[in-house]
């Protein structure tokens, strides 16, 4: 079985190939912050995090970089706006995007650069592309000159004429060609602005995820994806830039997700009619979030209303309330009966076996969450199905089978992100942890902790842990499990990352 991508470049499902056997260097798009983000960004976000954590599952070794955006017009409009500095509009929203995604549960990419801390690798790329003769300088600005790649608007599927008949583009005196496009902007005073070859200015958007995404993953990498109202302009002049540049290909396979509509409309800041990632998460779970998105395949566009906020919570309580009665089925006695058939379970276990493979078979293809889900849900009808057939007497073997579908349950849940532990289990496990958690997580990351539940923290203490190995910090990564195995916790290392649990469990 293998893996297919549906490719915008070619708009086909391709065989996923990486570039390197086992290994997956993946770049997204990542928020200009100049704002709170909606849940159409959150979307796009999520779709991503999904198909990260599927790609580990599947046993790659994912590189995830995920950027920042810290310099661009709409930062500085804001800005003068407010009349504060645009650096204090950037940390602001960086830390409101980090605040944001962690409430959402999106696991952490690899790397998150930020543009301004790689503007030195900008320059040299546009001095290169000058060089080359695909961009031209004018007044301190400099220009990506469409006509000089021969390949531009393979991304998008059009050509230049049809991009001037489409796109009503203000005639500038000062461009060879409408389409062509900044690289490099002069700075007006009390802007942030960089010294280089053409006086003090600052990067274009566009250069400057050909700048990250070529410094971390290097050419030729595995994925590129963004929502698909990036493919024009964003990407087909990040592609023209970088393969100008290179004279080699820039991404092997370009993914786009759909948007998120409300009406005929798309979410979108400029219509009015956002709503807030940290507003719907006063209101309901991020799980109910997640569902959502995984409901519908990630290149469809999703109308939101309140009937699919409504749809996705009565999925998520299907789960738990299927995970609630396996539960109480487990603890009420055993009851013995000779001889004991072990065909009594013989349909759960294959159930269960069969959910396993089409899970893996639907995301497989293309990343079809949608049908992914579906086959838990399968799964929810035999488990209820199962239970009520047992309900007066259940067997050794019968509860085995019943475990055993709730491990699956939570493990494929888990794949795609989705948290199925319910509150009292949480609850639970909270008071079964040792305070001492609190001290080593003083020592290791500093925090300010009284806000936090001790879980919470264990989990971030692995997060420090493989950053340490990853650096070939020995000491600090076997300080981490030593202190940790001292308190009765042992870490597990799986390929989906690493997990803790109490050892005597
Ligand atoms: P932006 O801040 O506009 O660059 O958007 C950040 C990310 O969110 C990009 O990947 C966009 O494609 C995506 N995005 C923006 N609006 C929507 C929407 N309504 N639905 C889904 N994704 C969106
Ligand atoms: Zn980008």
């Amino acid at each position: 079985m293998s893996l297919k991508i549906y490719n915008t470049m070619s708009r086909e499902k391709e065989e996923f190939v990486p570039r390197d056997a086992g290994k997956v260097a993946m770049y997204v798009c990542g928020p200009t912050v100049y704002n709170y983000i909606h849940i159409g960004n959150g979307r796009t976000y999520l779709s991503f995090d999904i198909i990260y954590r599927y790609l580990k599952y599947r046993g790659y070794d994912v590189k995830y970089v995920r950027n920042l955006t810290d310099v661009d017009d709409k930062i500085i409009n804001k800005a003068n706006e407010e009349g504060v500095p645009a650096e204090e509009i950037a940390e602001r929203y960086s830390i409101a995007f980090n605040e944001d995604t962690e409430q959402l549960g999106l696991a952490k990419p690899t790397i998150v650069p930020k543009a301004t801390e790689h503007v030195r690798e900008m320059i040299e790329i546009i001095e290169g592309l000058i060089d080359k003769g695909l961009a031209y300088v004018v007044e301190g600005d400099v220009y990506f000159e469409v006509t000089k790649f021969a390949d531009y608007g393979k991304l998008a599927h059009r050509s230049l004429e049809d991009m001037r008949a489409g796109e009503r583009v203000e005639i500038d005196p000062r461009k060879h060609h409408p389409m062509d496009f900044a690289l490099w902007k002069s700075a007006k005073p009390g802007e942030p602005s960089w010294d280089s070859p053409w006086g003090k200015g600052r990067p274009g958007w566009h250069i400057e995820c050909t700048a990250m995404s070529l410094k971390y993953l290097g050419q030729g990498f595995d994925i590129h994806g963004g929502g698909r109202d990036l493919i024009f302009p964003h990407h087909e002049n990040e592609l023209a830039q970088t393969e100008g540049y290179t004279g080699k290909q820039f991404v092997r396979y370009w993914m786009h997700g759909g948007m998120v509509n409300i009406g005929e409309e798309k979410m979108a800041k400029s219509l009015g009619n956002i709503i807030l990632v940290r507003d719907l998460l006063k209101e309901h779970s991020p799980n109910v979030l997640r569902l959502l998105a995984l409901g519908t395949h990630y290149r469809s566009p999703i109308d939101f209303s309140p009937e699919k906020l409504r749809e996705a919570e009565s999925a998520y309580d299907r789960f738990l309330n299927a995970r609630r009665r396996i539960a109480q089925a487990l603890e009420s006695p055993a009851v013995t009966r000779f001889p004991e058939l072990v065909e009594e379970a013989g349909r759960l276990q294959r159930a269960i076996q069969e959910t396993k493979s089409k899970f893996i078979e639907s995301m497989d293809d293309d990343f079809n969450s949608a049908a992914a889900l579906a086959s838990l849900f399968e799964l929810v009808r035999e488990i209820n199905m199962f239970i009520e057939s047992n309900e007066q007497e259940m067997t050794m073997i019968a509860k085995d089978a019943l475990s055993t579908a709730d491990g699956m349950l939570t493990e494929l849940a888990g794949v795609m992100g989705l948290n199925l532990m319910l509150p009292e289990e949480t609850a639970g496990l909270e008071a079964n942890l040792p305070a001492e958690i609190y001290d080593l997580a003083a020592e290791v990351l500093g925090l300010s902790l009284d806000n936090k539940a001790k879980s919470e923290l264990l989990d971030e203490l692995l997060v420090r842990r493989n950053e340490a190995r990853k650096q070939k910090d020995w000491a600090t990564a076997d300080m981490i499990r030593n202190s940790l195995a001292g308190m009765g916790i042992e870490i597990e290392d799986t390929p989906l990352g690493s997990r803790w649990k109490l050892s005597r469990d």
